[in-house]
């Protein structure tokens, strides 16, 4: 049976991965940005297309959802990997109970325990 500490470090490179999976993408969104952006300079004093240059900010508008999205998943990753050196990853931020493998293993980043989870949800971070 894998020990508690066997499943974190795993759990942990898995996390690891994930970070660079989030940064790899958050570069490819921003170079697509920013190719949308230089498509829309060069764009500008030729041929005027209204409908084509709402259709390319509603998509950069998108991209940019998707990037910031992704900045967030990638800061509670960072998050989670600072309570790896503190030796607090696993641990509930609300009540302090250990966070069930499972759970780590479904979420890696989760901050709390599914029962503080549900609370935090409910009635945000601050209330306790
Ligand atoms: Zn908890």
């Amino acid at each position: 049976m894998a020990t508690r500490e066997n499943e974190l470090s795993t759990i942990e490179q898995q996390l690891r991965e994930d970070l660079r999976g989030a940064d790899q993408e958050i570069n490819e969104l921003d170079e697509q940005v920013k190719r949308f952006g230089e498509t829309l300079e060069s764009a500008e004093g030729a041929d005027n297309h209204p409908g084509d240059d709402s259709d390319r900010l509603a998509e950069q508008e998108r991209l940019l959802t998707i990037r910031s999205q992704l900045a967030e998943r990638k800061a509670e990753m960072e998050h989670a990997l600072s309570k790896v050196d503190d030796g607090t990853f696993g641990v509930c931020e609300r009540c302090g109970q250990l966070i069930p493998s499972g759970r780590l293993e479904a979420i890696p980043f989760a901050r709390y325990c599914v029962e503080c989870q549900e609370i935090v949800d409910r009635d945000g971070v601050a209330a306790t």
